[in-house]
């Protein structure tokens, strides 16, 4: 594979995901943090109008704007499908000023702590063994990569989603906004090695989650949630959960149990933006992986 040349960290993909618009912010004013020696680092703030209202978007989840088919229609005029547009003109592979890499920052209300998204590229699997190597509470998540393919870092083929949590949305956590700063930087030394020739020999065993689909809120006939997340898995993110366990609670106090018919290990537990999207929880299987 050819040298990484040039390296797009974005933050703000989510208007009120206020840790990843902040670090944007700051390496805008001192760019010296993200320089290295081989390779140009560009950052993004990708939905300025949803972070000035503090909001996750203006018309639509610009996460989900990003399939080739969508990016081609001309129709499309909401203020998020006009900046999907912008973005893929100038970070897209025949853009202006076309990526390698893309990282893209966000928060999550869900107990995930340092948590990366990627899919199943060899490249992307060396970096994030090697950001556990050096970390072992960092969590990588592993989608398939289908699933992701409507999300901002899509227009590329390398690189990952990183989401930090557990963090209300539109506010600042010092402890966290920091782990995350270190994560990123851990992130581009990996490519500056890389480029050099000079990865270090690391742990080679990744401990990695995958996708295996959604579960929603119990609902009436008309949408409307009729359990909340049982107290027993509140912040259990990456826990097992086994068939006949607590998993919603009812508002008269009843449990409901979990009634599948295998362990599962749930993540995005009652992330606050999932509540539209039809998600109380994502389901895993944790994996032991030679890389
Ligand atoms: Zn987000």
């Amino acid at each position: 594979m050819p040298p990484i040349q040039r390296v797009l960290l974005v933050g703000g993909t989510h208007g009120n995901e206020f840790t990843g618009a902040y670090i944007i912010k700051k390496l805008e004013q001192h760019p010296n943090l993200v320089h290295r020696e081989n390779f140009e680092t560009v950052t993004l703030l990708a939905n300025p109008k949803a972070f000035a209202a503090v909001r996750r978007y203006i018309d639509k989840d610009l996460n989900r704007c990003f399939r080739q088919v969508d990016l081609q229609d001309l129709t499309r005029s909401s203020y998020e499908d006009i900046r999907a547009r912008e973005i893929n003109n100038l970070f897209g592979a025949n853009g202006k000023t076309p990526v390698d890499v893309i990282v893209d920052i966000h928060s999550t209300t869900a107990n995930m702590g340092l948590t990366v998204i990627t899919h199943e590229h060899p490249f992307n699997l060396q970096l994030v063994t090697y950001l556990q190597s050096l970390n072992p509470l960092v969590k990588v998540y592993i989608l398939p990569k289908s699933q992701e393919s409507s999300s901002l870092p899509s227009i590329c083929e390398l690189g990952c989603t990183i989401e930090v949590g557990a963090i209300a949305q539109g506010i600042l956590q010092a402890e966290r906004f920091e782990e995350t700063e270190a994560l990123i930087g851990n992130i581009l030394n990996y490519f500056e090695l890389y480029n050099r020739g000079e990865i270090p020999l690391f742990d080679n065993q990744l401990t990695c989650y995958r996708h295996s689909g959604t579960i929603d809120y119990p609902r009436n006939e008309s949408g409307e949630i009729q359990a909340m997340i049982h107290p027993k898995i509140q912040f259990q993110d990456y826990q097992a959960l086994s068939p006949g366990e607590p998993i919603f609670l009812t508002f008269a106090g009843e449990a409901i149990v979990y009634e599948g018919t295998s362990t599962i290990y749930p993540v995005f537990i009652n992330e606050a933006a999932y509540y539209e999207k039809g998600i109380a929880m994502c389901i895993t299987q944790p994996q032991q992986v030679i890389v």
